[in-house]
């Protein structure tokens, strides 16, 4: 039997206990309501020592936490009484010109990945903040601001090293393990430690976009242009649709600030002389009140929203996929949305047709690819005293909107703890499949700690 000794004699980075300098840090995740004691932090320096952990917390008995960028609205990334195998020193990204993908550890964030990729006027489809994981937002398929034009993150997988349940290293790709590979796009972090993901870029640099804000009262006319015109808009159009409450932020009114707004952020990733023409349908839907939209790096734009939500903020989220907005759900935001009860809740409608749109239902464990939006209704406050009143103002405004979304299925990365039984309609039609690959590569499921997969 392994030791802590000998697991500290075995792997690089650091190993952590309950009275070791760090521990308190390391043990937190991004959600601050999650307040977990694990037995022992590893913090990785390379894979060998993801092999190492795997091994040691599986001979243990142990739960196992993988963390890449700890923003799991649940805190996967922790765990009481287990083993945090926190993957954040691992984000190194490496970009390969001549191939226009790059290769992230399992640990990076989106601002690694762009930091280095921007430098070759190159990205990818990434989330809508810098701060998320890579890994953790690409396995569960990720959604962003390029996903119309490019494919969600998932579609850009080119292949993955996993240190498997058993502690083998192996290599998913379209050639390799091709069962695994399917898995990995979508099927969340249930396969093993993902401990470096490569990813296809595409030519975006300079993008034309960001927040426009509008009159609560023009929110019916704002959304339904933004249905309208999304359907066949040119797709290196990303767009979503928001609630904010305004910061005090210098382009909006002084005398503003703190008012309710309806928000259409966009994202032009073509010729930025072209941005203002595509983003039209959305001034003619209603006066624009306040704005910051321009050309801009995409990793400005990709990490301008970075502050709303910093780490230890608490959140409780719920999603659904959502086929078509029609009048009613329009109502049924109208009527919960500007309740909105902190500055940072909002609840978001991103567009997912165009390229992420026509990936096959069953090409990739990614299946509701017949639903035209994701939406979330995130609650955010950083004031424990305001847990009851959140919450419910996300519970109130699902129960209102769920009716309309036309199917059962939320995207798991937009999941709380509480909707862990939803899984099967979470993965929807890929879910029997993905229960066998599961079963292949994790029978014990070592790997549970995420929105899990039973084993078939
Ligand atoms: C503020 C905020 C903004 C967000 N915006 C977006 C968005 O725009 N688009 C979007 O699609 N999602 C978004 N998300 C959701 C996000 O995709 C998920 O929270 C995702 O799980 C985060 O990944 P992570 O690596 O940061 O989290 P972690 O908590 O580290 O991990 C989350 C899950 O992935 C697994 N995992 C992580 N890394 C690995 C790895 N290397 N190997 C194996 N498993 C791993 C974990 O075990 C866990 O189950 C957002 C979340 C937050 C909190």
């Amino acid at each position: 039997m392994t030791t802590i000794a000998d697991l500290r004699e075995q792997v690089r980075g650091p190993v952590m206990e309950s009275s070791d300098d760090g521990y308190d840090e390391h043990r937190l995740v991004h959600n601050g309501m999650h307040d977990r004691r694990p037995a022992l932090i590893v913090r990785a320096a390379a894979t060998a020592d993801a092999v190492a952990v795997v091994n040691y917390a599986r001979e243990a008995g142990l739960d196992l936490a993988i963390r890449g960028g700890g923003h799991s609205v649940p805190g996967y990334g922790t765990c009481d009484g287990g083993v945090v195998l926190d993957l954040s020193p691992m984000n190194n990204v490496f970009v390969d010109r001549a191939k226009r993908t790059a290769r992230s550890g399992g640990g990076a964030t989106w601002g690694d990945f762009n930091h280095a990729t921007h430098a070759y006027g190159l990205a990818t489809t990434g989330g809508i903040i810098s701060t998320t994981g890579v890994a953790g937002l690409t396995l569960g398929g990720g959604i962003g601001y390029l996903a119309r034009g490019c494919g969600l993150s998932c579609d850009n997988l080119v292949s993955a090293e996993v240190v498997t349940a058993d502690g083998r290293i192996l290599v998913a790709s379209e050639y390799e393990n091709e069962d695994l590979f399917w898995a990995l796009r979508g099927g969340s972090g249930n396969f093993g430690v993902v401990t470096s993901l490569e990813l296809a870029l595409h030519d975006v640099g300079t993008i034309y976009g960001g927040p426009m804000f509008f009159e609560v009262a023009d929110a019916p006319a704002v959304m339904r242009a933004y249905d309208d015109y999304i359907q066949e808009a040119p797709e290196q159009l990303g767009a979503f649709f928001a609630w904010q409450t305004a910061p005090p932020l210098p382009f909006i009114p002084e005398d503003r600030h703190g008012d309710k707004f309806c928000v259409m952020v966009t994202c032009w990733s073509g010729r930025p002389e072209q941005g203002e023409q595509m983003i039209k349908p959305f001034r003619d839907a209603a006066q624009v009140k306040a704005e910051l939209v321009g050309p801009m790096p995409y990793p400005a734009l990709n990490s301008a929203f970075d502050a709303l939500a910093p780490k230890g903020t608490r959140q409780y989220w719920k999603a659904d996929f959502v086929r078509d907005l029609s009048d009613e759900a329009i109502a049924a935001h109208v009527e919960h949305g500007p309740r909105v009860p902190t500055l940072p809740s909002t609840m978001h409608v991103y567009s997912i047709n165009g390229a992420a749109g026509r990936v096959g239902p069953e090409e990739s464990a990614f299946s509701h690819r017949d639903a035209r939006y994701a939406m979330v209704i995130a609650g955010f406050w950083p004031d424990p005293a305001d847990d009851e009143a959140v919450i419910r103002w996300v519970r109130d405004y699902y129960a209102a909107v769920h009716p309309y979304s036309g199917t059962q299925g939320g995207y798991v990365n937009f999941m709380s703890g509480d909707d862990a039984e939803r899984a099967p309609e979470n993965y929807g039609t890929t879910y029997d499949r993905l229960r066998a690959v599961k079963a292949t590569y994790d029978p014990g499921n070592l790997f549970h700690m995420n929105q899990n997969v039973a084993p078939a």
